[in-house]
């Protein structure tokens, strides 16, 4: 079978009935199924083919009518005045077409003065005030027949329930608009998404939603505002002559008028009106989609009249649309500058808020599942302003079969590093650290930085320009830069890059807690790598310390110890480290795992870590660990009595803990994980000072003073951490001992006074060296 074109009157039929499910959705549910632009452009189809095919219009063409059908649950309005829509222009030309009409109808050369107003993406609203009481508030329902909501207009506070001053007219019907303000907006889908409640396409839809409900309490807490732009009714005094005096005598009866209202003579003021307010659109806190333009003279209103719908005197003037429709081709993730994966779509491209768009934002993975958004769909895509371009949604009934879904890749885009992503975070992150392209010059720049290797006068521009010109690719090539690569660049003379070289030359023997916070790995504060490098005592342990000990540094929890163990199985940052070492960075350390991080180590402990990492020890408690670990004492005291399977209990194990043991080793790599953690336990035991011998200095507290020349007052303070001291910013009796470097001052004499013992620097370095630690 061939297809062929369907016959207008099966089109007109089709229009018909895909717009008159779209109004439902949009009026009636408050859910719109597409954006407006995407309902307009079938409206317009629509009335072109009407205006082709007159015999085919009937009454219920959505061309005839407005709005939709109210909800039975209200009351029911009837209006005395039939509330209508407007008719659209949606470019400069159709505005100039609209304006020559008027001229024509009313036969005038003139420039006609016209009211522009910011067409308000809200709600249609009336309001009855009978001898100044408001009595009755309704929708606008299909035009004729709205839903009375009375209750809830009155509890929107920019509403007044009795007008101002002695003489209100005996009946005063204002039409005007509900919005809701963007910040009230943001606010409520806030509250609503905490409620896991449902939350709001728009402030259009929320405004909608608010104010038809049927528990007035629930409108009172929504942030409603409302503007009048309209008389209907008005008796007990004359009608003004001119639509702008009714908005002045609105105004003095109390009732909110939109403050950017303007008379407006002639076209150009009117496109010069539209202009400006479009430019402003994004720094007002209402939502708005146009502009309308009134004739001004009501005599003249009245001598045009209406069309079905819309009356001839007024016209909207749409903005571009800030939400439109196209197809999702793919999925980009980019890597930031922590390395968090952000998925950025690639859109068909497409026009949204006058601008065309082919990329667009999707926030993260768990967004995409949430919106349940796929490849090959059709989206919908919002921009406003600078804002970058949003998916806000997927369209299910457009959705083609080949659609795909959407995946975390394995790998970082930019380096093939493994990604890492946080059990209870939303974001994934690329562990190559140092290697990665994408987080290369903030990892350098972190590097260099005062808290990390303190090397001053590398600061971020010198970096760019360092990147920028292929002289440094990873950090460990800061160390090869000779002073004649930098004189030159970012205004640094001789001087400054001889400085820099030799600042370079003395963070090569910063702490080693410095230098592992200066890796920039994720999670790890200052206080983290202190803890790291306190407990395993240097570097190579570190590097080859398996998952599992990580738990056992105080303060490591799971995540923590999952990215420091990412971090240094990724081969790239091997090699940077490597590459470090070898360009003579040697990160002081103590030499030794701590005597009590050694302590801590047991059967019990590891098996806690394993079961805290996934193992499935599941219904075995803490106390039976401890009873395990405590029976068996060792590893391969464990794995003998497993592979026994004996079914001696001991006491506090319950029978079949051993089996349940068992089976849990054998699901994934535990056994040769719980293995080498526990060699690698062995060797950091044995390694360990017997208790504190490892740490002379524990007990004591030292006190720095004045400038020492060899070392900064940093790695002078981290030495004597590292050897056990505290130290403190002031002398007293406590004091173990001072050193006094070059222009010592009060620290020193208070020393004296109190006749605490004080090192010179050339004493203090022997000292240090005394106890393994190498200054020159
Ligand atoms: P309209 O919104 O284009 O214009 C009429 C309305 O403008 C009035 O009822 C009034 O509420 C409002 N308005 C705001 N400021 C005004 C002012 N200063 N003076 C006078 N009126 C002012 O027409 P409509 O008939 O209400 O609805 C059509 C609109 O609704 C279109 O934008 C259409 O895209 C949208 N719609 C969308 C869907 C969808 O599925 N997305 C479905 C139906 C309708």
């Amino acid at each position: 079978m061939t297809s062929k074109t369907p016959s207008p009157a099966e089109q007109i039929r089709q229009l018909r009935e895909t717009l008159n499910d779209w109004s439902y959705r949009y009026y009636v549910l408050d859910e719109p199924a597409v954006p407006d632009a995407e309902y307009d452009r079938g409206f317009r189809r629509l009335q072109a083919l009407e205006e082709k095919h007159p015999d085919l219009v009937s009454p219920d063409s959505p061309t005839q009518r407005v709005g939709d059908q109210p909800l039975d649950a209200f009351q029911q309005v009837r209006h005395r005045v039939p509330m209508l829509s407007l008719s659209n222009a949606f470019s400069d030309d159709e505005l100039r077409d609209f304006d020559q009409r008027i001229h024509e109808r009313l036969d005038v050369r003139e420039k006609v003065v016209y009211v522009a107003e910011p067409k308000l993406d809200g709600l249609a609203v009336s309001l009855l005030y009978e001898n100044g009481e408001l009595v009755r508030g309704a929708t606008r329902g299909d035009g004729e027949t709205g839903e009375d909501i009375t209750a809830n207009v009155r509890t929107i506070k920019s509403i007044p329930l009795r007008l101002r001053g002695d003489n209100p007219p005996s009946v005063l019907e204002v039409r005007g608009e509900v919005v809701m303000p963007h910040s009230g907006f943001q606010e409520l889908n806030r509250r609503q998404q905490q409620a896991e409640q449902k939350t709001f396409a728009n402030p259009r839809n929320a405004a909608a939603g608010s104010l038809r409900q049927l528990d007035p309490r629930i409108t009172a807490a929504r942030p409603l505002e409302f503007y009048a732009y309209s008389l209907a009714q008005l008796e007990g005094e004359p009608w003004p002559d001119t639509h702008s005096a009714i908005l002045k005598r609105l105004r003095a009866l109390n009732l909110r008028v939109n403050p950017e209202i303007k008379n407006c003579q002639g076209i150009e003021a009117l496109l010069a009106f539209y202009h400006d307010i479009l430019e402003r659109r994004d720094r007002l806190d209402y939502d708005i989609d146009g502009v309308v333009y009134k004739v001004d003279r009501m005599d003249w209103q009245r001598d045009l009249g209406f069309v079905s719908r819309a009356p001839r005197w007024a016209i909207a003037h749409k903005f571009p649309a800030q939400e439109e429709l196209t197809v999702l081709n793919e999925v980009d993730w980019q890597v930031g500058r922590t390395g968090a994966l952000t998925p950025v779509a690639k859109l068909e491209p497409v026009q949204v808020g006058g601008v065309t768009v082919s990329n667009a934002t999707l926030h993260n993975i768990d967004e995409i599942r949430r919106l349940d958004i796929r490849i090959g769909d059709t989206v919908v895509v919002y921009r406003a302003g600078d804002v970058i371009p949003k998916v806000v949604r997927a369209v299910p009934e457009r959705r083609p079969k080949d659609a795909r879904e959407i995946h975390l890749p394995d790998q970082c885009p930019v380096c093939g590093s493994e990604i890492l992503r946080a059990d209870d975070g939303v974001v994934a992150r690329c562990t190559g650290g140092l290697i990665c392209g994408a987080q290369r010059r903030e990892a350098i720049k972190h590097f260099a930085s005062r808290r990390a290797m303190d090397i001053d006068g590398l600061g971020e521009k010198l970096v760019d320009a360092l990147v920028d010109r292929n002289l440094i690719d990873n950090v460990a090539d800061l160390y090869r830069l000779k002073a004649e690569d930098v004189a030159g660049l970012e205004r640094m003379g001789e001087k400054s890059a001889d400085n820099l070289i030799q600042a370079l030359e003395n963070s090569k023997k910063n702490s080693l807690s410095r230098f592992l916070f200066a890796l920039g790995i994720l999670q790890i504060g200052e206080e983290t790598a202190k803890a790291l490098a306190d407990s395993f005592g240097d570097l190579q342990s570190i590097r080859r310390a398996p998952l599992l000990l990580f738990l056992e540094v105080p303060d490591v929890g799971v995540e923590v110890a999952k990215a420091i163990a990412a971090f240094f199985a990724e081969e790239h940052n091997e090699t940077v480290i490597d590459g470090l070492l070898k360009a003579g960075v040697e990160p002081q350390s103590p030499g030794q795992p701590a005597a009590a991080f050694v302590k801590r180590f047991s059967l019990a402990s590891m098996l806690r870590a394993a079961k805290r990492l996934g193992m499935d020890l599941e219904g075995i408690g803490e106390k039976t660990l401890e009873s395990v670990g405590r029976h068996y004492g060792s590893w391969p005291e464990l794995l003998k009595a497993l592979q026994a399977k004996t079914s001696e209990t001991a006491p506090g194990i319950k029978a079949g803990t051993l089996d349940k043991i068992a089976a849990a080793l054998d699901k994934g790599d535990w056994r040769p994980r719980l293995e080498q953690a526990w060699e690698q336990a062995e060797t950091l035991r044995s390694r360990a000072p017997e208790d504190q011998a490892g740490r002379p200095l524990d007990g004591q507290t030292w006190v720095l003073t004045g400038t020492l020349s060899r070392l900064t007052r940093d790695q002078a303070k981290a030495h004597l951490e590292s050897l056990g001291a505290k130290v403190a910013g002031s002398v007293s009796k406590k004091t173990a001992r001072v050193v006094a470097g070059e222009a010592a001052g009060s620290k020193l004499d208070k020393a004296r006074d109190l006749d605490v013992s004080i090192l010179d620097e050339d004493a203090f370095v022997h000292f240090l060296n005394g106890h393994g630690i190498s200054v020159s």
